[in-house]
């Protein structure tokens, strides 16, 4: 055969670029680790291939949150391949690195290194990255905005007044790396009381969408504080996994962040 006639290789579709999505807040205690769990496990219902890093590197919380912690990741070509958390969703968070219990006593560059680690592991054909930030604007932030350079921010934050000011900064530090806005989550809005279902505001009311319109970034959608959530996630089994009026608001966000 002559060398024009020679059939070229078959090329391979390209693989889609990891995208990075990260949930974040300006302080802790908000449920922005809650809210990365039910937005991974209501994404992948949705049927998009989703994985999920746990960037709270001194207060990692996603193992429990996903039934993971007793998963090991293994290392291939220096890389960490993810263990798996509910419905399957591979995972990685420092909790499957160091002891549990045991406090992480490192400095900025290193902190930066250990985020690197686990967003470029090895993982496979997952085309969106849902990344528990860990709370407020420092290092791990900083590396996470110019390194990884997220397609995009959740902001969490309850309807306390200084929860959203902190919030805002949470915001400008996107805003000033260029990352655009998904929106913004109200967590904690309301009260259901478990026995009669009433809804109660001990932290008022519309505060965090009003935010968001003085923000210009969309409101995503409200999740109340209720008992079951919290039960629900202690247990390793995120409520956006079964069925009800919590899993409903879960994958009323995800749809609006799938948009
Ligand atoms: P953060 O990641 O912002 O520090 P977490 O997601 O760890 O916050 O939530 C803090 C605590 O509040 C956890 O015990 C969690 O189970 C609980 N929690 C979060 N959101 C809710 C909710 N909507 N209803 C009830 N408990 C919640």
């Amino acid at each position: 055969r002559k060398p024009e006639e020679a059939v070229a290789a078959p090329t391979l579709p390209p693989k889609a670029p990891l995208r990075i999505l990260a949930v974040a807040s300006g302080k802790g205690g908000v449920g922005k680790s809650t809210l990365s769990a039910n937005l991974a496990v209501a994404l992948h219902r949705l049927g998009l291939k989703v994985g999920l890093v746990d960037a709270d590197i001194y207060g990692p919380s996603q193992a429990r949150l996903m039934g993971s912690e007793d998963q090991k990741p293994q290392a291939r070509d220096k890389k960490l391949i993810p263990v798996t958390g509910t419905l399957g969703i591979p995972m990685l968070s420092m909790a499957h690195l160091v002891e549990p219990g045991k406090a992480l006593a490192w400095r900025g560059p290193m902190v930066g290194n250990a985020l690197t680690q686990l967003i470029d592991a090895e993982w496979g054909d997952t085309e969106l990255l849902v990344v528990d930030m860990p709370p407020g604007t420092g290092d791990i932030q900083l590396t996470m905005v110019q390194k990884h350079k997220p397609v995009g921010a959740v902001i969490v934050s309850t309807p306390q007044d200084l929860a959203l000011i902190d919030a805002t900064r949470a915001v400008s530090l996107f805003h000033q790396a260029g990352v655009p806005m998904v929106g913004l989550v109200e967590n904690m809005a309301g009260y259901a009381c478990p026995h009669c279902g009433e809804l109660s505001d001990p932290f008022g009311h519309g505060g965090a969408e009003s935010k968001a319109g003085d923000l210009s970034m969309p409101f995503l959608g409200r999740i109340p504080l209720a008992i079951d959530i919290r039960r629900r996630s202690d247990a390793g089994d995120p409520p956006a996994a079964g069925e009800g009026v919590h899993a409903d608001a879960f994958h009323a966000i995800a749809r609006k962040v799938a948009d």
